[in-house]
């Protein structure tokens, strides 16, 4: 249910109107807009009817939530939520690209993978310490020595970090390195992960289930915003099909979807979309012209000495070339790409 207060509707009107509705035991989302005040209002909803909030005259209207998610939806926020993570924004006009390896191997892979990457325009640093692996046998992550790595590269590079968080006991740990935090296909719905990362204070990067229909994941993202992280991003990197060529497929219809049911930034993963380093530019393009706020794409210095997802990776010199081509095509597309804050460098 939302409650939209009128167009210069004061401070005590919108508390009035949170109280009565605490009274009722609902539970309230504010959502300020620049004219607009609308309040998200989670409860029993025939208690919301015996209150009779449209009586009120600062009230403009009362207008249930027929979709299961409801913070998510763009009801809620009619316009598009810009994320704010250091000098960046995430959302709006600007299209940032995400780069690094599958996972931090070792001090100098990262060093050299972040200066790179830096160079080609890249905004955000990738890479795993933590990696949620199919096999026992493969390498697992370096842990907090990777995390510390990662925030040497952001000290020297001005890059802001991603990185995975498999567990919720170790929340806390991964926010206190990382910019935003990015919970793996596999954990789309641990839902104690999710609970946990609601109250983290960095933004989420919520990737979508290899099996997940879009009002799964849709619903993943309520766990977050009624935790009280406003914060998130959706993630499309390919979901489960017939089809064994690539290693995922990249569903890119959801970009215009998420855009019309969900006020949330939209981010696509072509490395783990495709599986395959020479499928990324293409896709990493198309995503853009499909309306995509963002890459996250895997670039390795030796793709061929990875440890995990090399066949994926792109040299730094094909991620150059693709930037190049994506500079390009956001100037049609009246976007620009992101840039490092002129504060770092
Ligand atoms: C990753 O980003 O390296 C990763 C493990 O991705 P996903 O959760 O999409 O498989
Ligand atoms: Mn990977």
């Amino acid at each position: 249910m939302i409650v939209v207060m009128k167009t210069g509707s004061t401070a005590e009107q919108i508390e009035e109107v949170s109280t009565r509705l605490a009274e009722e035991g609902f539970k309230i989302h504010l959502s300020q807009g620049v004219e607009k005040t609308i309040m998200g209002a989670i409860g029993d909803r025939s208690r919301l009817e015996a209150l009779d909030l449209e009586a009120l005259p600062f009230v403009e209207k009362v207008v249930p939530i027929l979709a299961p998610y409801k913070l998510v939806s763009r009801e809620f926020h009619p316009a598009n939520s810009i994320i704010r993570i250091g000098d960046q924004e995430i959302g709006g006009n600007k299209v940032h690209v995400m780069a690094g390896p599958c996972a931090v191997e070792s001090r100098e892979q990262i060093l050299e993978t972040a200066h790179a990457v830096r160079e080609a325009g890249a905004t955000f640093l990738r890479g795993g310490a933590f990696k949620p692996r199919t096999s026992p046998y493969s390498f697992q992550g370096l842990e907090e020595e990777g995390l510390r790595y990662l925030a040497e590269a952001r000290e020297k590079t001005g890059l802001l970090v991603i990185t995975e968080v498999i567990d919720a006991r170790d929340v806390s740990l991964v926010a206190d390195y990382a910019d935003v935090l990015q919970i793996g296909a596999r954990n789309m719905q641990n839902f104690i992960l999710l609970k946990e990362a609601a109250k983290c204070g960095k933004p989420v990067l919520l990737k979508r289930g290899p099996s997940a229909t879009l009002e799964e994941w849709m619903m993943a993202a309520e766990y977050l915003m009624d935790g009280g992280n406003y914060q998130v991003m959706f993630c499309e990197r390919g979901i489960r099909t017939f089809e064994s060529y690539t290693r995922n497929t990249l569903d890119l219809s959801m970009v215009p979807a998420l855009h019309t049911l969900s006020h949330l930034p939209v981010i696509i993963d072509p490395s783990h979309g495709t599986g395959k380093w020479h499928l990324v530019p293409p896709m990493a393009k198309a995503a853009l012209a499909a309306g995509a706020d963002g890459l996250i794409v895997e670039v390795h210095p030796h793709p061929e000495k990875a440890v995990s997802d090399g066949k994926q990776s792109l040299t730094p010199e094909k991620f150059k070339v693709m930037m190049d081509d994506l500079a390009r095509l956001t100037s049609v597309l009246d976007r620009e790409l992101g840039e490092v804050s002129k504060r770092a460098e």
